[in-house]
């Protein structure tokens, strides 16, 4: 079984691969965690747009982090490049 992870966007549980993670980085930055390698507070959002526009509010909250516009701009756009990949990139 693999661990399960909420989705911050949804709700809905799934399995953590399948899920992109994002963490607030030391310097109070959100990134995108694609190999869930970067230490911090993190949360999880599935890898879909819907998601990620619910889920940004969310984020802000849970990781008690403010989430300018320029960096959703960003993040939005680390989130579409990481879903034009096939989505075996995602796991690790
Ligand atoms: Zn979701």
């Amino acid at each position: 079984m693999l661990p399960e992870r909420t989705c911050a966007g949804c709700g809905a549980k799934r399995p953590k691969p399948e899920l992109l993670r994002v963490v607030r980085k030391a310097s109070g930055e959100l990134a995108v965690d694609l190999r869930a390698t970067l230490p911090g507070r993190g949360a999880y959002l599935c890898s879909t747009p819907a998601c990620w526009e619910r889920g940004v509010k969310q984020l802000a909250r849970v990781l008690r982090a403010d989430v300018p516009v320029a960096a959703r701009k960003e993040l939005r756009a680390r989130l579409e490049a990481a879903e034009a990949q096939t989505p075996y990139a995602l796991r690790y």
